[in-house]
C-alpha cells in the first residue's frame, strides 16, 4: 500500500466521540450500558470518520487537534510495532474504556490477557489500529 493510501485508509476509519465537546475520552458505564463522554459527561456519542471528526473539532475551538504540538501522525505512538503497541495499551488503567469505546457489545468475562488478544485480532481484521492509536494517545495525555 502507498503512503497516500494508508493515509487515505486512515482518513476513512470511523472513530466515536462526543457529540457535544468532540472529546475521544469515551467512557463506558457497566451498570447501566450506556457510554459517556469522559470530559463533560454527555452520553449522546457520534462515530464519525476521523478526518470528518478533525474538521468539526476545529470548527468548534478554531484550531486543529493536536497532540504535544503535532500532528497526530507523526506521534511516535504510531511508529510503534504490533506487540509494543499492545504492551503499551495492557499498561494503560483505561483499557477497558478504550476497547468499549472502539467495540460498545465488546465481551465481557475474559481475563485482561485475552481480551487484549481478542481486540487486537478484532482491530486488525477491521483495519481500526489507527482508531486505537488516537484513543490511546487521548487517554495517555490525560
Ligand atoms: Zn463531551
Amino acid at each position: 500500500m502507498s503512503e497516500q493510501e494508508k493515509l487515505k485508509d486512515y482518513d476513512s476509519e470511523p472513530i466515536a466521540f462526543c457529540a457535544k465537546c468532540y472529546s475521544l475520552k469515551i467512557k463506558h458505564e457497566d451498570s447501566l450500558d450506556i457510554d459517556y463522554c469522559g470530559e463533560c459527561g454527555c452520553s449522546e456519542i457520534k462515530e464519525a470518520p476521523v478526518h470528518v471528526w478533525e474538521n468539526l473539532y476545529e470548527q468548534k475551538y478554531g484550531k486543529k487537534y493536536v497532540v504535544k504540538g503535532n500532528d497526530p501522525k507523526k506521534n511516535p505512538i504510531f511508529k510503534l510495532p504490533l506487540g509494543k503497541l499492545m504492551q503499551k495499551f495492557a499498561d494503560l488503567k483505561q483499557w477497558k474504556d478504550i476497547t468499549l469505546s472502539l467495540y460498545p457489545r465488546f465481551p465481557g468475562g475474559f481475563g485482561k490477557a485475552d481480551s487484549i488478544v481478542l481486540l487486537f485480532d478484532k482491530l486488525v481484521k477491521d483495519n481500526k489500529l489507527d482508531a486505537l492509536r488516537i484513543k490511546m494517545m487521548e487517554y495517555i495525555k490525560g
